[in-house]
């Protein structure tokens, strides 16, 4: 479904990501590990289309999207949830969700939003509140949301657990599981190694900015080397 090949991405002179080549097959969860600077949220911004790949090319269910807008992508499918999630925090939560719909016209997006909120009832509960009123648990519900209602058939996200509190972060991760369960491919940035490695199939480690290690999440987490080489002792 998405195929990248040795994608670059620079900033003046800093080569944050290095010819990183990846896979996402339909349905499928691939995570990406790495230290903090390892070029993690550059290439989902390169992917998102929001930076300008330096080289390399973006491929996804056979088009070229390599030079496509980040909306062209979105309504390809791919859609990413950022991290520190960014959500309207002056709107409300039900504007927040129809901005997830920017780019639909179509009557669906009613049913869509209805069909989110009994996915998280507690949104529901919340429509008409400020979104800045939402704990942060219910924020990365909320991120999630908005990027449901683009129906995505890929969703990307950066470091999704961070800073959430046990209980949101299981929560998260049984979200995760039932997308994919519904057929949502998943890319998936992480801090949280262990957690990422259980739910994915497949994952490659990030080292200043190039493919280290990659494989099957069952060969990584036997990795001994991996936390302490990679991930600085994350
Ligand atoms: P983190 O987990 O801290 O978000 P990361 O793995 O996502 O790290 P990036 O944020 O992609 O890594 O950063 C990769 C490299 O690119 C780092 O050296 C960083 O300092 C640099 N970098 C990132 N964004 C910019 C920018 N806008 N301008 C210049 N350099 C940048």
């Amino acid at each position: 479904m998405l195929e990248v090949e040795t994608l670059g991405v620079t900033y003046g002179r800093t080569q944050a990501v290095k010819g990183v080549s990846l896979t996402v097959a339909p349905g499928e969860i691939v995570t990406v590990l790495g230290a903090n600077g390892a070029g993690k949220t550059s290439l989902l911004r390169a992917l998102q289309g929001a930076v300008k790949p330096a080289s390399g090319r973006i491929t996804f269910n056979g088009r070229d999207l390599t030079g496509q807008s980040p909306a062209a992508r979105v309504k390809e499918g791919m859609v990413l949830v950022p991290e520190g999630r960014q959500i309207f925090v002056s709107m409300s939560v039900h504007e927040n969700l129809l901005m997830g719909a920017y780019l639909r016209r179509d009557d669906a997006v009613v049913a869509e939003i209805e069909a989110i909120y009994e996915r998280f009832p507690n949104l529901a509960d919340r429509r008409n509140a400020q979104a800045s009123s939402l704990s942060g648990g219910e924020q990365q519900m909320l991120a999630i949301g908005r990027a449901l209602v683009a129906r995505p058939r890929l969703i990307m996200l950066d470091e999704p657990s961070l800073g959430l509190s046990p209980l949101f972060v299981d929560k998260l991760f049984s979200l995760l599981g039932e997308l994919n369960r519904d057929g949502i491919g998943i890319l998936l940035v992480e801090q949280n190694t262990t957690m990422a490695l259980e739910i994915a199939q497949r994952g490659y480690v990030l080292e200043l900015g190039a493919v280290a290690i990659e494989g099957t999440a069952a060969e990584l987490s036997a990795d001994g080397a991996l936390t302490e080489a990679y991930l600085g002792g994350s």
